[in-house]
């Protein structure tokens, strides 16, 4: 399920503090639309109502694709420094869940290993990463049996 919620921010060009409507996190399995405004880099956008400013915001966001069973977490870099938040975390870097919700486990471990990034363009780089995988993954499947080993072509050098 995907979740919008307001949030105070603060112009990073003129201060000016203002309520704006921000995604917490975005299923694109449920939510297909929502991946394209992503993808257009149009998600999450503060557009100042004194001064114009326009600037992603950097709230937490949570990018969860159902089909391709991955989920990928931003937040603001500030948090790297704060104990508090790092304290959410194991060593391994997965993320410390106190009272796993019912239905996690049918759902899938993933969902407690998101990749985490620190801003929205490594974001988009990860789900283009992940969207390029399942593609040439597809591909290679339907194309397997006219597909030549790579050393029987180098042989013939
Ligand atoms: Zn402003």
């Amino acid at each position: 399920m995907s979740e919008m919620a307001p949030h105070n921010l603060e112009c990073p060009n003129c201060g000016n503090k203002q309520e704006t409507m921000v995604w917490n996190s975005i299923n694109v399995t449920l939510d297909p639309e929502l991946k394209r405004t992503l993808l257009e880099a149009k998600i999450n956008l503060f557009s100042c109502e004194k001064c114009g400013e326009n600037s992603f915001t950097d709230t937490p966001l949570l990018y969860h694709d159902m089909a391709q069973q991955f989920c990928v977490q931003s937040y603001p870099v500030e948090a790297i420094e704060d104990v508090e938040f790092l304290r959410r975390f194991s060593r391994d870097g997965s993320v410390v869940i106190t009272g796993i919700p019912a239905g996690i486990k049918e759902s899938g471990a993933y969902i407690t290993c998101p990749h985490i990034v620190f801003d929205i363009n490594e974001m988009l780089r990860y789900v283009r990463f992940r969207d390029r995988i399942s593609e040439s993954t597809r591909e290679i499947a339907s194309k397997k049996i006219r597909s030549v080993p790579p050393t029987r072509r180098s042989r013939k050098r």
